[in-house]
């Protein structure tokens, strides 16, 4: 192991998917034609005000309640100026001096525990146009569609210790802001948008060493890469005794390599002022209280529950919990008396494919809900075996009116519940693996891998004349055929 930890810490920034734009009511759509989403204070023409839209502001505090964010009831809009021809004004209207939430949390499961991010702040602020380079030789064009979209940025605590924490860090996050519906969060679009900061330190020591800002990662394998490259760097030019400067980098995909942008000596003095054209913000208790009620229960909640009370597998859990499909789904499920660990199952060995490859909503599945619901308490009640629900299903997908009760009365699905009936086919099946039985009844210890291997064989076969016996039945009857005791 080396004799350095890396630390990390991440400052992001997510596009909020309101109607409007942050002061202005140009649309914030996304869309390929350029400088269509624009109006006079797009342009940053003199004389035109800003005027603050509700809708960001909810989304905003929305995200900040759902990390448990202190929400500061003044908060300030600052201007951080520089001179860009992708930013008309001179400057970004941002929160510098009071940011409107800081201090939070975000849980999120990371190798079996739960990890806890330590939230600094969050401020909202106007995202800048966009300068492009690369269409003409010569030439440079600029397009306003982005000047102006409403941006939360959110910086964590430097408190991660590798590229993995960081990256599912921010999977988990951009799921969150998906599942509040509060930003598309697609990193490759740039609505999710990621600044790292790494340092490293001796193992034991306790003081931070000096940071490198990483800015602009577009996709998990460019974070991941960035960060594995600035620590292997960093290591370097320490251990052949120079010191790491304070700078900013940019990453080369290409050479999966960071380089230097600018260093701290040239760092840009962005003159930081309050905005004399825009009255703090004030987040009334009432205004805050509201939007506290409307918050779904949170993934995380979600996860916790289903693994410490419904002895759901994390890798499960993880699934259904942080995609908002899933949880609609669940939850009527699990209101309408489905068990949380029999719904589970279901999402995701039935239901997941079909979500997955058709991109669909829980709320258009092609079928009606009710049904999937009957099925799955038939299911649990156990009137009809696993196999049946599958092939009920599939039937379901071609035919939605397909009617389950009338389906499992006429085709006889209901769950052999006489014993007899489950003894005798246990009977033939016995009669016709002879070899098998003679394996089993001549292993003293009948706990042994190979014995119930073949108790399960011929569980199978019992299950294999018959679409509607319990599997547990089966197995049941096989051993007491066979006088082994159950467990
Ligand atoms: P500043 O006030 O200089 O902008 P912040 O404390 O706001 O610095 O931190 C900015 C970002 O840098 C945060 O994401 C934080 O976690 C991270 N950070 C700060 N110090 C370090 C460090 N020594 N190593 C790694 N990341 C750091
Ligand atoms: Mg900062």
């Amino acid at each position: 192991m080396s004799e350095f930890e890396p630390v990390i810490g991440l400052e992001i920034h997510l596009q909020l998917n309101s109607r409007a734009k942050l002061f202005c009511r140009a649309e914030n759509r996304f869309t390929d034609q350029p400088n269509v989403n624009v109006d006079f204070y797009t342009f940053g023409l003199p004389g035109v005000l800003p005027v603050l839209n509700r809708e960001p502001v909810e989304k905003a505090v929305t995200l900040a309640l759902a990390l448990a964010c202190q929400i500061n009831e003044i908060s300030t809009f600052d201007r951080k100026h520089y001179f860009y021809p992708d930013l008309p004004k001179g400057y970004q209207i941002t929160q510098f001096y009071r940011p409107f939430a800081v201090l939070g949390v975000f849980s999120f499961p990371l190798n079996g525990r739960i990890k806890q991010v330590p939230i600094k702040s969050i401020q909202l602020e106007e995202d800048a146009g966009k300068s492009i380079h690369d269409k003409y030789l010569n030439k440079s064009l600029v397009d306003l569609n982005r000047a102006g979209i409403p941006l939360v940025e959110v910086v964590t605590d430097p408190c991660f210790k590798s590229s993995e924490e960081a990256a599912e860090f921010v999977k988990f996050f951009r799921n969150l802001a998906k599942y509040l519906n509060i930003s598309e969060a697609n990193l490759e679009q740039g609505s999710l948008r990621c600044d790292v900061n790494v340092s490293i330190r001796p193992r034991d020591s306790l003081v931070l060493g000096t940071r490198v800002e990483i800015k602009n990662l577009n996709s998990f394998k460019f974070l991941t890469q960035a960060i594995n490259y600035e620590i292997a760097r960093q290591i370097k030019e320490v251990r052949e005794g120079r010191d790491v400067l304070r700078e900013t980098r940019g990453f080369n995909p290409e050479t999966g390599t960071t380089y230097s942008l600018r260093r701290k000596e040239e760092l840009s003095d962005y003159r930081y002022m309050p905005d004399p054209d825009l009255p703090p913000l004030r987040l009334s208790s009432a205004f805050v209280d509201g939007l506290r009620e409307k918050l779904p229960i949170l993934p995380t909640q979600t996860f916790l529950n289903l693994t410490q009370n419904w002895a759901v597998s994390p890798d499960d859990a993880i699934i259904v919990s942080y995609d908002r499909r899933y949880t609609t789904l669940l939850n009527h499920l699990i209101s309408r008396g489905v068990a949380p660990k029999v719904a589970v199952n279901f999402l995701v060995n039935d239901i997941q494919g079909l979500i997955k490859e058709r991109g669909l909503e829980s709320s258009d599945l092609p079928f009606p809900v009710e049904k999937l619901t009957n099925l799955l308490l038939h299911y649990q009640n156990n009137k009809i075996s696993s196999r049946s629900v599958k092939n009920l299903l599939e039937r379901l997908l071609r035919d939605p009116t397909l009617d389950i009760e009338h389906t499992i009365s006429s085709e006889n699905l209901l769950i052999a519940s006489s014993e007899e009936k489950v003894h005798s086919i246990v009977d033939e099946v016995l009669k016709s693996f002879p070899d098998v039985v003679k394996e089993i009844l001549s292993e003293e210890d009948k706990t042994k891998t190979h014995v119930k291997k073949k108790i399960g064989f011929l569980t199978g076969q019992v299950l294999a004349k018959s679409s509607n016996i319990d599997p547990k039945i089966a197995r049941k009857s096989v051993e007491m055929k066979l006088g082994i005791k159950s467990e």
